[in-house]
């Protein structure tokens, strides 16, 4: 994400960016969901749509932001989900589709979560634009709420002690 520096100098870069990290996780919450219902785990696929409904109403919102602008072409693949234990950048996508235990499908959204509240903290205080710094700032507060969700879920004793699914045996999976 070389560019990210750029980019976020303007309120057109910064929109470009939400919205196809919106729409990354919208997408990867619903594979989730998914996966979690194929397991019968109705709780873990309730908490997995609502977050993606939330990742869609963002998408919506910045998308109105954005009306009337000229956004710049980004290379959608920047904004993959990446998973805990794969090299930062690694795309992680099958794994998602492919799940998994409950915790595991926790574990990673809550690293995403992570990540993209990271994302707009940084802009919220780097950008030189004070309206990117003040629309970050706020999505940053939401991805913070989204990160203590799925914490708490994590931290009941149904999901913190669920061990790995055994024939979980994804492609491409690094050693370890
Ligand atoms: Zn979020």
């Amino acid at each position: 994400m070389n560019d990210d520096t750029k980019v976020m100098d303007t309120v057109p870069g910064f929109l470009a960016h939400a919205i196809a990290m919106e729409e990354e996780s919208a997408e990867r919450y619903e594979m989730l969901a998914d996966s979690m219902e194929v397991h019968n785990n109705d709780e873990a696929a309730r908490m997995f749509r609502k977050l993606m409904q939330y990742s869609e109403r963002h998408a919506d919102e910045v998308h109105t932001l954005a009306t009337g602008m000229t956004l710049p072409d980004l290379a959608p693949w920047d904004y993959n989900w990446n998973c805990p234990d794969f090299p930062e950048g690694a795309d992680c996508s099958d794994m998602v589709s492919y799940l998994m235990t409950s915790r595991q499908a926790l574990d990673i959204a809550l690293h995403n979560e992570i990540r993209g509240r990271d994302f707009y903290a940084w802009v919220a205080r780097e950008s030189p634009d004070a309206e990117v710094r003040r629309l970050a700032g706020e999505m940053a507060d939401e991805e913070q709420e989204h990160v203590n969700l799925l914490q708490a879920m994590l931290e009941r004793p149904e999901f913190s002690s669920e061990p790995p699914m055994e024939d979980f045996d994804p492609p491409n999976m690094p050693e370890g």
